[in-house]
């Protein structure tokens, strides 16, 4: 009889190399004859925490199969061959679940997403509903292998994969720029995140995993016609496609009030700008945003962001927006994408001096303000219009600077916002 076999793994490469993508597309390559693969779900989780790799990606294969223990097997044999095993951080983990997802297993993923869920935690929900899971030394990666599975995927994008020859992995990889760039003004928007503002290449890693390039777009065809345009100048031994929640924005969560912001979350909050953008040496940008409740946060935009770093030196106290972003372990937001919604157009500063035309200085507390120059003197303020260099739109770090899971703004807004959901 015929069955559905959920297969999640995680955690099988290291900084040195693999990818649990490629152990993915090796298990659907040697899966075939014994199960047919209904669907492959390159699943990406929380981007905060400290355990990830890189992306914080896990993999998910829905298969239909009457031989369920020869999945089984299949897979941990692939597992113990491929995971980079002696890496010490490398714990992987699989997890297989026949049948229809329960509920609790997209509540857990949905916690992977926004928070730091423990090994413990995914064995209590596997235990509850008798999932099966083999854990590999630690065994984390069965964290990331149950939310897979789990994951909704109500808003999906797709991944074109092609992956090198073994002997290649860590060497330079060699793709055609210009087949990259046709492909792109072919195909985008449907396909997002090739070039960088400089038209440069960003579909190819600079990892020593087995990736040779990855397309990301909104329809598996779109992603495969793309795929076909770009001209390797290497072999291409093996690709997958993949349906993913990344381009998506499911890790970012409305959260009322500063008060309620978790460390390592990732947040949209609404807020004035409470500080004067400040640059720091690298050239970093920090302001303070201010809730209607009186509470603060530190807003960052680092030099990766690049031109981005202009909006947001370019904001003023008063300014109202709503900010979008990452939470570290300090409290403070790195931005993704910022929403400007009113900007201020006049703003109290020190009068002018009618004599000389400089800005004058405080004379002292409660002493109005003086010209250090002809002794002009002046009792208060003055409201003056403020040229802006910013409009009220919403701006984005660039690709290069992209989070997997933040969604383009090329790709619109969903029908249907998930959080609504
Ligand atoms: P790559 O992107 O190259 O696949 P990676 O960044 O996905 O690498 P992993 O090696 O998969 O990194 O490590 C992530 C580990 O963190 C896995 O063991 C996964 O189970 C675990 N994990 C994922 N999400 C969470 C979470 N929210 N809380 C705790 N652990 C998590």
């Amino acid at each position: 009889m015929f069955r559905m076999l959920h297969v999640g793994l995680d955690d099988t490469d290291s900084e040195r190399g693999m990818c649990t993508t490629y152990l993915g597309a090796v298990l659907m390559q040697r899966l075939g004859g014994v199960a047919e693969v209904a669907e492959a779900r390159l699943v990406r989780l929380n981007p905060n925490i400290k355990y990830k790799t890189r992306g914080n990606a896990a993999v998910a294969l829905r298969l239909i199969t009457s031989r369920p223990e020869v999945v089984k097997s299949i897979t941990l044999r692939t597992v113990e061959e491929l995971a980079d095993m002696r890496s010490p951080s490398t714990a992987p983990g699989v997890v297989f679940w026949q049948g229809e997802v329960p509920e609790s297993f997209r509540e857990f993923y949905r916690r992977c997403l926004h928070g730091v869920v423990g090994i413990g935690e995914a064995e209590e929900v596997l235990h509850r509903h008798g999932g099966e899971y083999v854990k590999f030394k630690l065994g984390r990666g069965i964290v990331g292998a149950l939310a897979a599975i789990g994951a909704e995927l109500r808003e999906r994008t797709y991944e074109y994969i092609a992956y090198r020859s073994p002997e290649r992995w860590g060497t330079p990889r060699r793709v055609c720029t210009e087949s990259v760039r046709r492909m792109n003004r072919l195909t985008y928007p449907l396909t997002f995140n090739n070039l960088d503002e400089e038209g440069r290449v960003l579909i190819t890693p600079h990892t020593p995993c087995p990736v040779l390039f990855g397309i990301r777009g909104v329809s598996e065809q779109v992603v495969r016609e793309a795929a076909g345009m770009v001209v390797a100048l290497e072999p291409v031994v093996l690709h997958a496609v993949y349906v993913s929640n990344q381009a998506t924005d499911a890790h970012l969560r409305e959260v009322g009030r500063i008060a309620e912001v978790e460390p390592l979350s990732s947040v949209v909050l609404l807020g004035r700008v409470a500080s004067e953008p400040r640059v720091i040496e690298g050239g970093h940008v920090f302001f303070r945003l201010r809730d209607e409740h009186g509470d603060e946060i530190t807003c960052a935009a680092f030099e990766p962001t690049k031109g981005f770093r202009r909006v947001v030196r370019a904001l003023l106290p008063g300014d109202l927006v709503r900010v979008y972003g990452g939470v570290n372990e300090r409290m403070q937001v790195n931005l993704e994408k910022i929403e400007v919604i009113e900007l201020i157009t006049r703003r109290e500063v020190n009068p002018r001096c009618g004599r000389c035309g400089r800005r004058m200085k405080s004379a002292g507390r409660g002493q109005g303000y003086r010209c250090r120059r002809c002794g002009t003197r002046a009792e208060r303020r003055v409201s003056e219009p403020v040229e802006r260099t910013i409009e009220e739109r919403v701006y984005q770090v660039p690709p290069g600077a992209m989070r997997h899971l933040a969604r383009p703004l090329v790709l619109g807004e969903p029908a249907i916002p998930e959080s609504f959901l």
